[in-house]
């Protein structure tokens, strides 16, 4: 007999994106002429800038010859691209982080997921709700959210996100072992301030907790109060972990590439008390079950930090900034309640005439032919809210927001 784990019999169905696109695709088929404009999904549209493209094309040339081919690389990433990576986004910010407390993946969201590896399995998580999915999922595929009542699981503690606390998540009344913070957040928009996130990693270093900090979003920080590391705030090297991602800082959602932050100075506890590194221990797991991101994908990483690079993604960065921004202006003097969307590439939207997320999704499909993510799809406190992302072209996020805002 073929044992499965239970766990991940706990877990509800994957629902909102099928269900989405179940309803597009009838809408479409019942209305052929209207050109539907999609808001949905959080995916860069934008094709890959041309250092990267350069630097993968050059890639591809050296893995034909055999002077310059690469086999496998370090399990923990090419030090040609730690060492870009501890330069410009931590050291010329002020942050001291070395190479080696760096982990190259192949994107922030297996890193989020294994991290729970080499911690121990029966540790208390604290999520927000709304929240990235994957939190959730993970935890209870590794048998630590238990029974699922309704929306949460009661292994779970769910700190809520909404218009009584602002959209910032507030400490637990319980103490957790793990935090799951994201800034800028997916999917509310939202950024915490310094004093916000100081908040935490006080919370975390009186009570022993560790915070697993998503800033997988850093790059579309423009408010100058939110800070773009955990790192910038004092005493965090020794509670938190950094997951970061090129993804969405340089459009490498198909090429792969993020990484992990694991300062030397963050210590665990063995179950007899003993202090153990974070970094020695998630350095071993990915030895054993990581063989490394590809080499041309660190190449195309490592051109993102040139001169020209930096200018490309930049460029990328500020046009679909442009749309929400765009989205912003006309959804609030329309008179919509619009949260998100400074610092980041998403806007949360809060439904008008108290329609329900799914309710309010049928509006703005069957009436305007736009496709939006419910907010009940992150959690229980995001019934009554639509996510809508800037990832669309500047002609489509006009065409969207004039059919909106002229109804
Ligand atoms: N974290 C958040 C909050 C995200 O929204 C996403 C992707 O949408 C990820 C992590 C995963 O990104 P990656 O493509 O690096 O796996």
């Amino acid at each position: 007999m073929i044992q499965v784990n239970d766990n991940f019999l706990l877990l509800p169905e994957s629902y909102l994106f099928s269900e989405v696109a179940r309803r597009v695709k009838e809408f479409q088929e019942e209305n052929p002429d209207v050109k539907v404009i999609r808001m949905g999904i959080g995916d860069v549209t934008r094709p890959l800038c041309k250092a990267a493209i350069e630097a993968m094309h050059k890639a591809v040339d050296d893995e034909a010859a055999t002077e310059t081919f690469h086999g496998y690389g370090p399990e923990q990433g090419y030090s040609f691209l730690r060492d870009k990576i501890a330069d410009f986004d931590y050291n010329k910010r002020g942050i001291d982080i070395s190479a080696d407390e760096i982990f190259i993946g192949d994107g922030a969201k297996s890193d989020l997921g294994n991290f729970f590896d080499i911690l121990a399995q029966n540790s208390i998580v604290a999520v927000t709700d709304p929240v990235y999915p994957v939190y959730v999922d993970t935890n209870v595929m590794g048998g630590r959210g238990g029974k699922r009542h309704g929306e949460h699981h009661e292994g779970i503690i769910y700190l809520p996100i909404n218009k009584g606390n602002r959209y910032m998540p507030q400490l637990p009344g319980k103490r957790p072992d793990v935090i799951y913070l994201c800034s800028p957040n997916n999917p509310t928009g939202t950024a915490m301030t310094r004093n916000e996130l100081k908040e935490w990693v006080d919370y975390a270093r009186r009570e022993g907790c560790l915070i697993l900090f998503d800033s997988a979003y850093e790059a579309y920080i423009h408010s100058d109060d939110v800070p773009h590391s955990i790192y910038e705030i004092d005493g965090a090297k020794e509670v938190a972990v950094e997951f970061r991602s090129f993804s969405k800082t340089a459009g490498f959602t198909g090429v792969r590439c993020g990484y992990t932050v694991v300062p030397f100075t963050l210590k665990g506890h063995d179950s007899k008390g003993e202090e153990v590194s974070l970094n020695r221990l998630w350095n071993r797991r990915q030895c054993t079950k990581f063989n490394g991101a590809s080499y041309i994908s660190q190449r195309a990483a490592e051109a993102v930090y040139r001169e020209e690079g930096r200018k490309q993604i930049e460029k990328s960065i500020e046009y679909y900034m442009e749309n929400a921004r765009m989205m912003r202006d006309s959804l609030s003097n329309a008179g919509y309640e619009v949260i998100g969307g400074v610092d980041s590439p998403y806007i949360w939207l809060k439904t008008p005439d108290g329609m329900s997320s799914w309710e309010f999704f049928d509006h703005l499909l069957k009436l305007h032919g736009i496709v939006g993510t419910p907010g009940s799809g992150f959690g229980k406190e995001g019934e009554g809210y639509l996510r809508l992302t800037a990832f669309n072209t500047h002609e489509a996020t006009r065409e969207a927001l004039s059919r909106i805002t002229n109804a």
